[in-house]
């Protein structure tokens, strides 16, 4: 074996790591691979050794000696502390000016931490965001790369030639520095959580309320991915709705209904509390699946409440109330999107990060669950406006919601009246109402914090900070 050939290096090799590992090594990169367990490296190089130029190694001296320097590794273990074993087995081996890149899904506060220590000795630290699933991995992931210019410079073109392309860009770019990457990834997996709610919102509203099978809202489903609604989450929830179970059932109905998560939805929703950033749809979203996954608080509220007006079912004009749910679902996908690019921003300049909102819209229109017709539009809205207040008012989304709104307070109102939720439709309308209303009710909360605390108050017609001595003063 010849010494120190490989340009990269990646240990863990499950099912992320792997794929990633043959997409590098088929971009025609030699790669040294290694994993705690050996068989998985074993494995890996006798199923697809003759993909590229793999280098197997068994311990981590050998793991690291076989990458040319400066070195470029990275980590794709669990996350949390398997992550931080593997950095301290790793750091003793390595020489100055070295890159470590951590590919999980780190919660970006430990990546800003990794960070600080490594360059505390000579190494550079890398966050990466990788997005699509093990799918993406493999053929073309979305990637956020977070770490100093000098990292990116080195990790960037390896990076960039296994990324998904459009029209001939790569979904690729250097985030910012730290934790940009991953906190990019966060936020864009919490955009996931409200795009999903959304979706099985119109499900549940074009089933409870038109009486629909799956099959026929697969049908309209694939109907709305040849329009502006377009994407791959669209376009798989048709697959999925069209599909039967082996028993003849509605693949849907033979599913637990209760949502799991990993975490990122939780995540950017402390991370946006902190921020001060109202994200209701990622919130609601979130909320959502924690609501369904309490099963017998579900089921004692099943017990008690059982008449709802569900029993008299509304029945709207089908296609009138299909085009209304649509409508609907744009204009809330247009608020959820605008509420995370909102946080990302907030983000940014929290922690003095430049990062490019534009460019963020570009890198997730491949290879990532929430590719979408629908990012191109956000990619220009910022190309036209770099420094625009709220995406929620350029020129495209505006008319879109304008265009949509009176449909939206419909199908709220009838899901209000019929008593099938949609958290996320009603949350995203209460914020749009929000934002465009001349005048909120915080003026009274703002009145009653003075009263009762002392806590005094701005006031519309001078300048300065006022406490009233209310009567009786307590
Ligand atoms: P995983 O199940 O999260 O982790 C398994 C890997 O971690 C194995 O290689 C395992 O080695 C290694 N590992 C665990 N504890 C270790 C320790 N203490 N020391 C050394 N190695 C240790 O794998 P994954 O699903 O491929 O995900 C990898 C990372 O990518 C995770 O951070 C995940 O969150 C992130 N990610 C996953 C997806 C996805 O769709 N799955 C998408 C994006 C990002 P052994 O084989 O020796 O047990």
């Amino acid at each position: 074996q010849s010494e120190a050939r490989a340009t990269i290096g990646l240990t863990g090799l499950a099912t992320m790591g792997r794929n990633l590992a043959r997409n590098i090594a088929r971009h025609g990169h030699t790669i040294a691979v290694h994993n705690r367990t050996t068989q998985k490296t074993t494995d890996l190089v006798e199923q697809f050794g003759d993909e590229g130029d793999f280098v197997a190694t068994e311990s981590m001296e050998e793991f690291v000696g076989a990458i040319a320097q400066p070195r470029t590794i990275v980590i794709m273990v669990k996350a949390g502390d398997p992550t931080d074993a593997v950095i301290d087995e790793l750091v003793p081996l390595l020489d100055e000016g070295d890159i470590v890149v951590d590919g999980g899904n780190a919660h970006f506060t430990d990546t800003i931490r990794r960070e600080k220590a490594l360059s505390e000795k000579g190494l550079h630290f890398v966050g990466m965001g990788v997005s699509g699933g093990e799918e993406g991995a493999l053929n073309g992931p979305s990637i956020m790369v977070g770490g100093s210019d000098h990292a990116y410079e080195h990790l960037g073109p390896i990076m960039e030639s296994i990324a998904a392309q459009v029209d001939g860009t790569p979904c690729c770019t250097h985030v910012g520095p730290d934790g940009a990457g991953h906190f990019v990834k966060m936020v864009h997996n919490g955009i996931e959580y409200a795009d999903m709610q959304l979706i099985a919102e119109s499900y549940d509203l074009l089933r409870s309320t038109l009486g629909l099978s799956p099959k026929e809202i697969g049908e309209v489903f694939e109907e709305w991915n040849g329009g502006d609604l377009e994407s791959f989450l669209i376009e798989m929830t048709a697959d999925v709705l069209a599909h039967d179970d082996a028993s003849g059932e509605p693949f849907v109905d033979v599913v637990r209904d209760a949502a799991e998560q990993k975490g990122t939805g939780r995540w950017t929703v402390q991370s946006a509390l902190d921020l001060g950033v109202p994200v209701t749809g990622i919130a609601e979203a979130t909320f959502a699946r924690s609501l369904s996954g309490h099963t017998s608080q579900r089921e004692a509220a099943r017990k008690v409440f059982s008449t709802s007006p569900e029993g008299e079912r509304e029945q709207p004009d089908r296609d009138t109330f299909v085009d209304q749910v649509r409508a609907a679902l744009y204009a809330s996908k247009v608020v959820a999107y605008a509420q995370g690019f909102d946080q990302i921003a907030a983000g940014a300049e929290e922690h003095d990060w430049d990062v490019d909102l534009g460019m963020m819209a570009t890198i997730w229109r491949g290879g990532c669950i929430i590719r979408a017709q629908f990012l191109d539009r956000i990619r220009e809205a910022y190309a036209e406006e770099p420094d625009l207040t709220t995406l929620l008012t350029t020129r495209y989304f505006a008319e879109a919601v304008k265009d949509g709104v009176d449909a939206w307070r419909e199908v709220v109102a009838t899901s209000a009246r019929t008593g099938v939720p949609t958290p996320a439709f009603s949350s995203s309308l209460a914020y749009f109402d929000g934002l465009r209303r001349e005048r909120l009710p915080a003026a009274l909360i703002q009145a009653l914090r003075d009263n009762f605390g002392a806590h005094t108050y701005e006031r519309v017609d001078r300048e300065g900070t006022f406490h009233t001595l209310w009567a009786g003063d307590r």
